[in-house]
C-alpha cells in the first residue's frame, strides 16, 4: 500500500524538491502552503505522515504540529520538522511540541526516506488496530485517544544497554530524574531481561565493545515478547552506515553523541508516549473482543459466542468419542418476580444466578445467558449421569438459600428447571442436542417446575 505524504512549505520551490524525491520513491505526495491548509487536509485524513516546515508565516510549523497532537482526531499522524536550523533547541522544541521526528535542511535522501518509510509502516499498523477499537467507542469503553493527548511520556521504565561505564552513568544521570532505568552491560543479559522485565524502551549503545549492537536489536525485533518494544539506539557521527542499518532493521529512534540532555529527554518520551498509545490501543481491541462475547449484565458467554463454540466441542467430542452434555437452565416464573419486586429485583436475581452457575461448574464448562432468563451450560467430557448430578446440586444450591436483592435489603425465593441432553453417536450435532435439551426442560417446566429432567435417549 503507497502512504501518502504531505508536504507542507510557504516556499514552492522547497515543496516541488521534496515532492520530487519522494515520488520517485513511489510514495503518494500531497501539498499545502500554510498551517492552516495542512490542519484541513489532516482532518480530512487526506495523508498518513505529514512533513513540516518549521518557518512559515502566519502559523510556524511547531503551532501546527501542537495542534495536530492536541486534536484526538489527528493525534495519531506523524510529524516531521523540517529545519533549516540545526540547533538542538529548535530540535527540542519540535519534539516538546509533539513531532515524531526532524529532519535538517539540506535534506539527505537517505535520511529522508528511512524516516518516512519507518513512520508510515509504524502508522498503517496502528491504524489497523484504530480501526477496531472505533468499534469499541460504540459500546462505550474509553477512547484511547483522548488518553493519548493527556498522555505525558514521564516515569517510563529503561533498559540501558551498554558496557561503556562513562557512557552508560551520564545517561542514567540524565534519565533517572524522570524515569526508572536499569542499566545491562551484558548483551545477551540484555535480551532475557527485556524480554522479562516490563519496559518501555530499550537505549542500545550501537559502539558496544564485544557485541554488535545492531544483532541486539535485530534479536529484539525478531522476538514475539520484545518485538513492540521501542528501541532507542546511540551512535558515533562516524557510525552513519551503522545507523542506516539499524533504521532497516526497526530500530525507533536514535540519538548522536555527544548527547543533548533534553533532545535526549524529549526523544524518550515521544518514544515512550506512542508506546503506551499503540498499548492502550491494543488493550481496547482487546476489551471489545470480549465485550462482543460476553453478557454485559451477568458476565457470563452470550448467546453468540455459545452457539459459535458450541459445534466446536461438539465436533470434537464426536471425533475423539468422548461424552458432551448440554443443560438448558430456566428460572421459574421469573416473570412474577419481575412484577412483584420490579425490574431492577430481577436483574439482581439475574447476576445472583449466574454467581452461582459459576460455583457449581469446571473450568473447562461453557456458562452463557441464552436469552431473558434462559441459560445453557455446555460440559465437555461429562456423560448424563454426571450432568444429572451437577444440575441437582445446581438445582438445590439455587433453591434453598434466597436471592439477596436490593443490596441485601430483601430476599426471594427462587427456583429453577433445568433440562439435559447429551451427545449420542457421532453424527449428533449442537442443533439437535440443544433442541432435546430444550424439550426436557419444557417437560420439567409441564411437572411442575423446581426440577431436573434428562432427555429419554
Ligand atoms: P416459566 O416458569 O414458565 O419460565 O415462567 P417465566 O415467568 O419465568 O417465563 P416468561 O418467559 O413468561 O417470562 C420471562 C420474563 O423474563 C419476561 C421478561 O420480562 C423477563 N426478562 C427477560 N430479560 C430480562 C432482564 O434482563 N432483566 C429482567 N429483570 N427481566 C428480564
Ligand atoms: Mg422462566
Ligand atoms: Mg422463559
Amino acid at each position: 500500500m503507497t502512504a501518502r505524504v504531505l508536504v507542507v512549505d510557504d516556499v514552492p520551490a522547497n515543496v516541488k524538491l521534496l515532492e520530487a524525491r519522494l515520488s520517485a520513491e513511489y510514495f503518494d505526495v500531497a501539498t499545502a502552503s500554510n498551517g492552516a491548509e495542512a490542519l484541513a487536509a489532516c482532518e480530512r485524513a487526506e495523508c498518513d505522515i505529514v512533513l513540516l516546515d518549521v518557518m512559515m508565516p502566519d502559523m510556524d510549523g511547531f503551532e501546527v504540529c501542537r495542534r495536530l497532537k492536541n486534536n484526538p482526531a489527528t493525534h495519531h499522524i506523524p510529524v516531521v520538522m523540517v529545519t533549516a536550523l540545526d540547533q538542538p533547541s529548535d530540535r527540542v522544541a519540535g519534539l516538546e511540541a509533539g513531532a515524531d521526528d526532524f529532519l535538517t535542511k539540506p535534506v539527505s535522501d537517505i535520511a529522508l526516506i528511512a524516516r518516512v518509510r519507518s513512520l508510515t509502516r509504524l502508522k498503517m499498523m496502528t491504524d489497523e488496530l484504530r480501526m477496531r477499537a472505533v468499534t469499541s467507542r460504540e459500546i462505550g469503553i474509553e477512547s484511547p485517544e483522548r488518553e493519548a493527548v493527556a498522555e505525558t511520556g514521564r516515569h517510563g521504565r529503561i533498559l540501558i544497554v551498554d558496557d561503556r561505564r562513562a557512557s552508560y552513568d551520564r545517561l542514567a544521570n540524565m534519565l533517572s530524574a524522570e524515569h526508572t532505568v536499569d542499566i545491562e552491560p551484558d548483551p545477551n543479559g540484555a535480551l532475557f531481561r527485556s524480554a522479562e522485565g516490563d519496559y518501555e524502551l530499550m537505549i542500545v549503545s550501537l559502539g558496544l565493545e564485544n557485541f554488535d549492537g545492531l544483532r541486539l536489536c535485530s534479536q529484539l525485533r525478531s522476538l514475539d515478547r520484545t518485538r513492540s518494544l521501542p528501541i532507542l539506539a546511540v551512535c558515533e557521527t562516524d557510525e552513519g552506515a551503522k545507523l542506516m542499518r539499524g533504521l532497516e532493521i526497526g530500530i525507533n529512534d536514535y540519538l548522536m553523541r555527544p548527547i543533548d540532555k533534553n533532545e535526549m529527554l524529549a526523544r524518550v518520551r515521544t518514544q515512550i508516549k506512542k508506546k503506551r498509545y499503540t498499548e492502550r490501543l491494543r488493550d481496547n481491541v482487546q476489551l471489545s473482543i470480549e465485550a462482543a462475547i460476553t453478557d454485559g449484565l451477568t458476565g457470563l458467554h452470550n448467546r453468540r459466542y455459545m452457539e459459535s463454540h458450541l459445534s466446536t466441542l461438539v465436533e470434537q467430542a464426536a471425533a475423539r468419542a468422548k461424552p458432551l452434555a448440554v443443560l438448558v437452565l430456566d428460572i421459574d416464573y421469573f416473570k412474577s418476580i419481575n412484577d412483584t419486586y420490579g425490574h431492577d429485583a430481577g436483574d439482581d436475581v439475574l447476576r445472583e444466578f449466574a454467581i452461582r452457575v459459576r460455583k457449581s461448574i469446571r473450568g473447562i464448562d461453557l456458562a452463557c445467558r441464552y436469552g431473558g432468563e434462559e441459560f445453557v451450560i455446555v460440559m465437555p467430557e461429562t456423560d448424563m449421569a454426571v450432568a444429572t448430578t451437577v444440575a441437582e446440586r445446581l438445582r438445590r444450591r439455587i433453591a434453598l438459600d434466597a436471592f439477596p436483592v436490593e443490596q441485601g435489603k430483601r430476599s426471594i425465593e427462587v427456583t429453577i428447571s433445568i433440562g439435559i441432553a447429551a451427545l449420542e453417536n457421532a453424527d449428533d450435532n449442537a442443533a439437535n442436542i440443544l433442541k432435546r435439551a430444550d424439550q426436557a426442560l419444557y417437560r420439567a417446566k409441564r411437572d411442575g417446575r423446581n426440577r431436573v429432567v434428562a432427555d429419554a435417549a
